[in-house]
């Protein structure tokens, strides 16, 4: 399609125009098409930071449907794939006036696996135990789906213990030696992916299949023309995550215990097994019990001292392999738990040995802990993986530039010639936002910082009535915040933590003077559009915790390698999230609001600059009144 098209596509009296309620023709949104349009012309990779309001999702559909015979695209959440599928792809194919092959898919632990629940409808300690309830509405449901997506059981919770027993991992899965293949949900979906003209995925999907770890079946998403990844600021670690190896507690508890109902249907393995499932249990439980007063995460030396307690788990797994060896043949399910024992003892062997190309660290909740074997470098594998796919890769995201560049984005990600792009945001900061940055306030570090900030900031939240976000760069400033709010005013506290995510944002709209309190998670993806929000609180820049053992191995490299890794490790990193959180703010051409940065480095470091130069041009004030004042002339025009 000539570039001339595209521009109509977008403009004046598009087909677009007609469909979409609210439409304006927008340049940014061109702009973004006719690069998407180039770059599959020459196919070459492009990067785009597009500002939230410039309509990317239908800036890079249009080029991708028409350009293309077969396309992925991924994004970083289940949300925003039911979205993208079920409200901007048809839209986009409507306007187009062309019909594709579509295909939604999500990864395995969403689909009911009906091998595990008939093997645990077998077992009473699971069907009658504590998930019993839940157990009933699944196996009821299970007669009846077409689809076997978990999504439609809104009846059973997400979190609900159930899940684990009836729906597969990659481990636990029999694959295409499975006496159910013929029926499996995750087969047909993954059938009707490979078959589709463009697929829906999401990045953990998308990597699982990309770094092969889905073997149980092969390859899902091969021979694509393009790739796009939205919400590209997820994939450094995602990719990091899906090229790590770990073994988790769990891991183990669920071996023992599928090793056991896998003896249930093959007689005379009982007593077998018996005796090394005891010991895999007795040595797994010892281990966490010795992880029960570890911190949360960190570092291998930190659990140093653990490493007769993995040894002891490496035997059992090793004796257990031995028993499973003898019986492996009389059931598929036997000689699954065999190559799982064989894995789980070879991977944590491998955690306990250590490897220089690795980061070696654990996390751990109350004993449930996790090993893990990060590797330090993402670009090389990732080069491989392009060099292996003919398919062009554009990657989008609202937050990818620090000051206007993306070397750390693509360095990281070994993208060494690719297009790049920034689309400027298409509001007018300057008129619908005001920044105050307060003074006078105490260093970061102190503790009486978010007590002092939040006194400072009381009157503007007072003239807001509520209306605000209040974010935390950590869960000890965000619980202590909630106790000065509840001892000090009568704001109806939203706060997370005390209830899921969507329960404190449908609170939030819906009762005045609320103030919703967030870390890490709601500085992203929350989406509050109108004059419900209209104050947004940062309390401090989003420096990563030091006790991140990622980023201090990160840190630790780059300093090898003669860099600052202040500057091009930590800066970036605590940029772009600042970047998100900033962007909650304002999300159409008719919003206003004041954002608060608690933050007095933002000013007196000379690295401010770079988090400054990053966000977008906000009018700043000096004085709380001054920020007030703005609130009160916009409500006034609103309520005009
Ligand atoms: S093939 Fe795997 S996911 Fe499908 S029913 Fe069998 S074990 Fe479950």
């Amino acid at each position: 399609m000539a570039v001339q098209d595209l521009s109509d596509l977008f403009g004046a009296g598009s087909e677009l125009e007609q469909l979409i309620g609210r439409f304006s023709p927008r340049p940014g949104q061109v702009l973004m098409a006719k690069a998407i349009e180039e770059a599959l012309a020459d196919q070459m990779d492009l990067v785009v930071e597009a500002a939230t309001g410039t309509g990317k999702t239908l800036a890079y559909l249009l080029p991708v449907l028409l350009q293309t015979e077969r396309a992925i695209i991924s994004t970083g959440t289940l949300n925003l794939q039911d979205q993208l599928f079920n409200r901007d792809l048809p839209l986009a194919l409507n306007a187009l006036g062309i019909e594709k092959d579509t295909a939604l898919l999500k990864g395995r632990s969403n689909y009911l696996c009906l091998h595990r629940l008939e093997q645990y409808e077998k077992d009473e300690s699971v069907r009658d135990g504590e998930w019993s309830d839940d157990f009933a509405a699944v196996y009821a449901w299970a007669r009846h789906t077409l689809s076997g997506d978990v999504a439609e059981l809104d009846s059973v919770g997400t979190d609900s213990g159930v899940w684990p027993f009836v729906t597969s991992t990659q481990d636990n899965c029999l694959g295409n030696e499975c006496p159910l293949f013929s029926k499996c949900h995750v087969v047909r979906a993954r059938r009707q992916a490979q078959a589709a003209d463009l697929v829906v995925v999401n990045h953990h999907l998308l990597f699982a299949d990309l770094s092969l770890k889905q073997t149980g079946f092969g390859e899902v998403l091969p021979g694509a023309d393009v790739m796009v990844i939205d919400e590209a600021h997820q994939i450094p670690d995602t990719a990091m995550r899906f090229f790590s190896e770990g073994i988790s507690a769990w891991q183990v508890r669920e071996l023992a215990r599928d090793s056991l109902a896998a003896c249930g249907q093959a007689p005379g393995t009982l007593a077998i097994l018996r005796k090394p499932t005891e010991q895999v249990r007795a040595a797994i439980d010892r281990a966490m019990a010795r992880f029960a007063d570890m911190p949360a995460k960190g570092e291998f030396s930190k659990i140093a001292g653990l490493v007769p307690e993995f040894e002891s788990l490496i035997k059992a797994l090793r004796t257990l392999q031995q028993g499973l060896s003898e019986v492996a043949e009389q059931s598929r399910d036997l000689s699954n738990c065999l190559e799982r024992a064989t894995s789980l003892e070879k991977r944590l062997g491998h955690f306990v040995a250590g490897d220089r190309e690795y980061i070696r660290w654990f996390s751990n909740r109350s004993g449930r802990f996790s090993l893990n074997l990060t590797p330090l470098d993402i670009a090389e594998p990732l080069r491989e993986i392009r060099a292996q796919t003919p398919a062009t890769w554009i990657m989008t995201s609202a937050t990818l530039g620090v000051a206007g560049k993306f070397d750390h984005f693509t360095r990281r990600l070994g993208l060494d010639h690719c297009r790049e792009l920034i689309i400027p945001t298409p509001f007018d900061y300057a008129s619908q936002t005001r920044l105050w940055i307060p003074k006078e306030l105490p260093e970061p570090s102190s503790p009486h910082h978010t007590e002092a900030l939040l006194e400072q900031v009381m009157p503007l939240i007072k003239a807001s009535q509520g209306r605000a976000f209040l974010l935390f760069t950590s869960h000890r400033a965000l619980r202590q915040a909630a106790i000065w709010l509840r001892a000090n005013t009568d704001f109806n506290l939203q706060v997370q933590e005390e209830a899921a995510r969507r329960t404190l944002l449908e609170r939030f709209l819906s009762e005045p003077n609320s103030i919703l309190l967030g870390a890490a998670s709601f500085w992203e993806g929350v989406d509050v559009p109108g004059k419900s929000l209209s104050v947004v609180v940062i309390d401090k820049l989003p420096f990563a915790p030091p006790d991140d053992p990622i980023l201090e191995a990160t840190i630790k490299a780059a300093t090898e390698k003669g860099e600052r890794a202040f500057a091009t490790v930590q800066i970036p990193h605590a940029v772009l999230s600042l970047k998100q959180g900033v962007g909650r703010l304002i999300r159409q051409a008719e919003d206003f609001g004041v954002m608060v940065i608690g933050d007095p480095r933002i000013k007196t470091r000379s690295y401010g600059r770079i988090f400054l130069k990053s966000l977008p041009a906000m009018t700043e004030v000096d004085a709380v009144n001054e920020a007030i004042d703005f609130l009160y002339e916009q409500f006034e025009e609103v309520d005009d």
